[in-house]
């Protein structure tokens, strides 16, 4: 029989694409998500693309009753759990739901997994927890020090409650994985990010931009000691990032040592870097301008992938190009809509 996989935040951007490989693995995901940051018809379009029919309760992990309706209910094998806010400016100016939101829903998820004895757990974790580089690229064991943003502290906070509890024996068995920049989209153009509001991040903007919904790119500082002046990330396609979650949950059906890893190419990327790799895909020209840093900004961050690489058997195989041409499907695909 299939195994069930609990998958939190399943229509958010992330989620959704886990959900779509975990299917094509032989797994059986079913979905939480209160929809607070996506939309209902992402699960029409995962229907569409699996030929299965998903299940969403849509409830929100902050509510123990309402979560634990859904453990009791389904026969759960393992969970992943994406739920949470993610916008670091919004957390500095409402630190409060952020906190309660990514915090409390991870403890009901603790509780509940340890409660209903399912062994695998698999948290989504950010690069941000390491803050500025001391040493590139960024290992595992790098310091963790003060979080720049309540989102990152939110971050720090949950990797640390996962350890403690997996030190007293509360959960058994846990995979926390520290992602650089998700990018891209599945390449059948059908899902994607979708962000509400004007964009943060930078690949939405760039899509938006050729778009023609927003009018230019700003890139925020040319001036970075980089090699041309723009900032550098370990840009990573989404599809690749959803098969390292499938690779986490088969690693704990053989082994139960958990394990903390970074889920990056290995690869740093300048803003002009990704803004030439969408360039080349699409053969679009993009309006941008050189505009003021962005405060909090990192100069350069990317991956050393040697032990996630090590441990789950994985690699990431897509290139900027692909991410670039999967995203820019996924943004003509919104504009027919
Ligand atoms: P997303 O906002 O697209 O997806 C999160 C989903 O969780 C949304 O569908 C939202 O409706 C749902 N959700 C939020 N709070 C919930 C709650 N209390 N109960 C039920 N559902 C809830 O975000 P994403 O980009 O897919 O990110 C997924 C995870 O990965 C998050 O934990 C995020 O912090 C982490 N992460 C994301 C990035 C990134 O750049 N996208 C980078 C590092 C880490
Ligand atoms: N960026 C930019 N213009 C934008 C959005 C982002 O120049 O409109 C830059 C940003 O300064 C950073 C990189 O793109 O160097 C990635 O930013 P994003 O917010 O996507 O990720 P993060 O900074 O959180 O790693």
């Amino acid at each position: 029989m299939e195994k069930t996989i609990l998958v939190t935040g399943g229509l958010g951007y992330i989620g959704s694409h886990t959900v779509l490989t975990l299917i094509n693995a032989g797994y059986k995901p079913i979905i939480v998500d209160n929809l607070c940051n996506s939309q209902p018809w992402i699960l029409t379009q995962l229907e569409k693309l699996s030929g299965q029919k998903i299940k969403n309760h849509a409830i929100d992990c902050t509510n123990f009753s309402d979560l634990e309706a859904v453990f009791k209910n389904e026969p759960i094998h393992g969970v992943i759990h994406f739920a949470a806010l993610k916008a670091v400016n919004e957390s500095v100016h409402e630190p409060l739901s952020y906190y309660n939101n990514n915090v409390k829903s991870l403890l009901n998820i603790i509780e509940l997994v340890s409660k209903y004895k399912v062994r695998k757990l698999v948290f989504s974790s950010s690069c941000t927890v390491y803050g500025t580089a001391d040493k590139l690229p960024i290992s595992e064991d790098h310091p963790i020090k003060t979080a720049e943003s309540p989102y990152g502290s939110t971050k720090q906070m949950c990797e640390r409650i996962i350890n403690d509890c997996l030190k007293a024996k509360k959960i058994e068995n846990a995979v926390i994985l520290r992602y650089f920049n998700p990018i891209g989209a599945h390449s059948s153009g059908l899902i994607g990010e979708l962000p509400l509001g004007i964009p943060n991040n930078l690949a939405p903007y760039i899509m938006q931009t050729a778009a023609g919904i927003r009018s230019s790119l700003t890139i925020y500082g040319n001036n970075y000691n980089t090699h041309d002046g723009t900032c550098i990330r370990d840009y990573i396609h989404v599809m690749d990032l959803a098969e390292a979650h499938v690779k986490s949950i088969e690693v704990m059906e053989v082994s139960a040592t958990s394990h903390t890893l970074n889920i990056g190419t290995g690869k740093g990327n300048s803003v002009l870097d990704v803004i030439n790799a969408f360039e080349n895909a699409t053969g679009i020209k993009l309006n941008y301008t050189y505009g003021e840093r962005r405060i909090g900004d990192i100069e350069k961050i990317y991956a050393d992938t040697n032990l996630s690489e090590e441990i789950l058997k994985w690699k990431s195989k897509h290139s900027l190009e692909e991410a670039m041409r999967d995203s820019w499907k996924w943004q003509m695909y919104l504009k027919s809509k």
